[in-house]
């Protein structure tokens, strides 16, 4: 039985106070929650941006709600200026990190080989990656978001062989921040394509345990319905998990 994961990407938003606020909040209410015993059924994940990670770690730690990076450089260490390595997400406290976000393929030309290499990497510092897929508009009109979806699949994942937890996340590219959302069936699809590409590759037994996650304009008001469809292990959600409550109440959906 895959346990679901509500994981909040929080982008390029929000300075130390506000960080600290809505990583208190949402501990605030787990513990509530915990007391009540009515925990909630899935594992909680915020990703803030790099700068934050020190700063929340005691308050993440503690309320055990993980902690994952938005990016991680694919080689080890060395002489690349801006970036940040997997070890050193792991060192801050982090046990996921994000690769291959639409953003980072758009606004940094990442292509699925270079994900797959930050996965890798990601994977040898104890990481687990949240390996992030989706189509565009016009892919989707084109009638080929299942071949888009599948190929960046098979290019994402890090070399057979590399052990470790993957997961795997569904963002259509045209839901993210536009309040618009893939039907219940269309993520149904996508998700079934995505385990039987896993199959394919890493086997069933690996197919069946990894987690997959739909992202794209989830909120508490679609979060049930998206949750209970086929083969959604999760949501990775951008806009809502700036709002304490409005996190809290996806991760309730579960
Ligand atoms: P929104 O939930 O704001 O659409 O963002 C989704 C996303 O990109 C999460 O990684």
């Amino acid at each position: 039985m895959r346990r679901k994961l509500i994981a909040g990407n929080w982008k390029m938003n929000g300075l130390s106070r506000d960080g600290l606020a809505l990583a208190e909040a949402l501990a605030g209410k787990l513990e509530e929650a915990r007391l009540a015993g009515t925990p909630p059924s899935c594992d909680l994940l915020i990703c803030p941006p790099f700068v934050l990670l020190p700063i929340l770690r005691s308050t993440a730690s503690d309320a055990e709600i993980a902690m994952g990076g938005q990016d991680c450089h694919a080689a080890e260490s060395g002489a690349h200026t801006g970036d940040t390595s997997a070890a050193m997400l792991a060192d801050v406290g982090c046990s996921f990190v994000l690769v291959g976000h639409s953003e980072r393929r758009q606004d940094h030309g990442e292509r699925s080989k270079d994900v797959a290499a930050k996965a890798s990497t990601a994977l040898s510092a104890g990481l687990t990656p949240v390996i992030c897929v989706g189509e565009t508009r016009e892919e989707r009109d084109a009638g080929r978001a299942l071949d888009v979806i599948e190929s960046q699949v098979r290019d994402s994942l890090p070399s057979a062989g590399g052990s470790g937890e993957v997961v795997l996340a569904y963002e259509p590219v045209w839901a993210i921040g536009t309040g618009l959302t893939a039907t219940s069936a269309d993520v149904a699809e996508v998700h079934g394509a995505i385990r039987k590409v896993l199959a394919d590759l890493r086997g069933d037994a690996t197919a069946q345990a990894t987690r997959i996650l739909y992202g794209g304009s989830v909120k508490p008001a679609n979060a049930a319905e998206l949750l209970g469809t086929a083969d959604v292990d999760g949501a990775l959600v951008g806009g809502a998990s700036l709002k304490a409550e409005d996190f809290w109440a996806i991760a309730t959906a579960c």
